[in-house]
């Protein structure tokens, strides 16, 4: 007769609870997760857009030895163990460590995305209307426009001159540069806005961006305070109002990114989504030396509108790469690109919204993931009955979590809100369609596509942990 097992025992044999990530860190953890936090601040302060933060991965990636797609071809071979970087028209950006088996067997990707919600100006911005000079804007994704009143804006952007030079802007984030404002109604007077839906309290042709207030001095004209702003311009930068029409530039929060609460443990800053997993992916990859299968950390844009475009995920740039080295291996034929694709693994690094006290109702708390407990991987998004959805297969997924418990990496699971209360999605499905194996898999949140978001430390760091691992296999 066996003895009956005690019901504590057999509770921790056989149950499943994610734990807090803060208590499961190992000794001398702690104070990585705080210096790697250091270095990822120092990325959100240096690379506010999709542009500035290709710069900064192409900057570091060339302080560690990797080499332009562009010098391989000229070189014309790769070699196992090469570390290599593809531009894609300075807003994507995929970096390479050629490994021991060729490409065609497959790799190992990491896909995240640059490109943060944010107001874009018109392409006739700068107009003058109560004695003030204002710039007209477009938002780009899903923002809550009520959030982007009254708070301290950056301009950032390039240009192309007349001559043909193309010049980048940076207005706002110098300590002592001014920053430009949108104004919002004071209570006083907003008794018809505030029986408004939020939804429609500011309306997208309300987020005018205030940007000067006095005039040029000649009483023969009329504008004169748009006239001295176009004359500033003109002086700092040699710039015209055509110029304008020709330009792209981007309104985001100014400042620092900085750390919330008393223990230091989050971080609030613009464009955690999706920089937060890009920085993570970024990092794994400089780590990684003479893998096997070949490693991939691929940055791309335009996620937030739909992944559109010549530098989107949806675009051809990726597997065109991917068609040149193999070519630089020898295999010329498209049925090696299609072998590639399909033998490939991926982590899409996506954020997650996490837990919020305050916004109890959204998720199932039994499978929303929570801030602080780790990297979340995410079977499925989409909305209504997963419409839209990657699915992830279930043999992938029992790969990853080996490779998770074996290397400590803290993690949970999360579902992106109850069923039927919205959904999304990322650039999952679009590595899925080629045939690869993908799952998302990233960092949890708070206040996803407000100007500043929240992300903790640990989970910023397990994330990292996460994708490195994964890199190894
Ligand atoms: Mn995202
Ligand atoms: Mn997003």
């Amino acid at each position: 007769m066996t003895e009956k097992t005690s019901g504590k025992k057999l509770k921790e044999e056989l149950s499943k609870k994610f734990n807090n990530a803060w208590e499961a860190l190992k000794d001398g953890e702690l104070e990585q997760v705080f210096e790697f936090s250091e270095s990822y601040k120092d990325f959100m302060d240096k690379g506010k857009t999709e542009r500035e933060c290709v710069d900064e991965i192409i900057k570091q990636a060339k302080e560690n030895d990797f080499i332009s797609l562009d010098e391989v071809m000229d070189k014309g071979s790769v070699n196992a163990g090469d570390k290599i970087y593809a531009e894609n028209k300075g807003k994507a950006v995929a970096l390479f460590i050629i490994g021991s088996e060729n490409i065609e067997k497959g790799m190992r990707i990491v896909g995240s995305h640059l490109d943060a919600p944010r107001l874009d100006l018109k392409a006739m911005p700068l107009y003058e209307d109560g004695g003030l000079a204002l710039l007209k804007t477009h938002y780009y994704g899903g923002i809550k426009k009520y959030q982007w009143v009254a708070t301290p804006l950056a301009l950032h952007g390039v240009m192309t001159k007349k001559n043909g030079e193309k010049i980048s802007i940076v207005i706002g984030e110098d300590e002592k540069d001014p920053v430009l404002y949108i104004s919002d109604l004071l209570p006083h007077l907003a008794k018809d806005q505030m029986a408004k839906k939020m939804g429609e309290g500011i309306t997208g042709e309300g987020l005018n961006v205030l940007i000067g207030n006095i005039p040029y001095k000649d009483d023969e004209i009329d504008e004169k305070v748009k006239l001295n702003i176009l004359n500033l311009l003109n002086e700092k930068y040699g710039i015209h109002e055509e110029d304008f029409t020709v330009a792209e530039i981007e309104i985001v929060p100014a400042g620092k990114s900085r750390d919330v609460g008393l223990d230091r443990s989050m971080i609030a800053a613009h464009g955690h989504d999706d920089r937060v997993c890009s920085f993570a992916a970024h990092k794994a990859v400089l780590e990684i030396e003479k893998p096997k299968t070949t490693v991939v950390g691929l940055f791309v844009d335009k996620e937030e509108v739909g992944s559109m475009g010549n530098t989107g995920m949806e675009s051809m740039f990726f597997e065109n790469v991917v068609a040149e080295l193999l070519n630089l291996q020898g295999i010329t034929s498209y049925l090696g690109l299609r072998r590639a694709m399909s033998n490939t693994k991926v982590l899409s690094g996506d954020v997650t919204a996490g837990f919020d006290p305050n916004f109890p109702d959204v998720l199932d708390k039994r499978n929303a993931s929570f801030i602080g407990k780790g990297v979340t991987l995410t079977k499925y998004t989409g909305s209504r009955g997963k419409a839209g959805c990657n699915d992830a297969n279930a043999e992938f997924l029992g790969e990853v979590r080996q490779i998770f418990n074996k290397n400590d990496v803290s993690w949970q699971v999360g579902e992106l809100g109850k069923v039927d209360q919205g959904g999304g999605g990322t650039i999952a499905y679009i590595l899925a369609n080629k045939g690869a194996e993908v799952v998302d898999c990233g960092t949890p949140m708070l206040s996803m596509h407000a100007p500043i978001e929240l992300v903790s430390k640990v989970d910023l760091y397990m994330t990292y942990k996460a994708y490195k691992a994964f890199y190894q296999g």
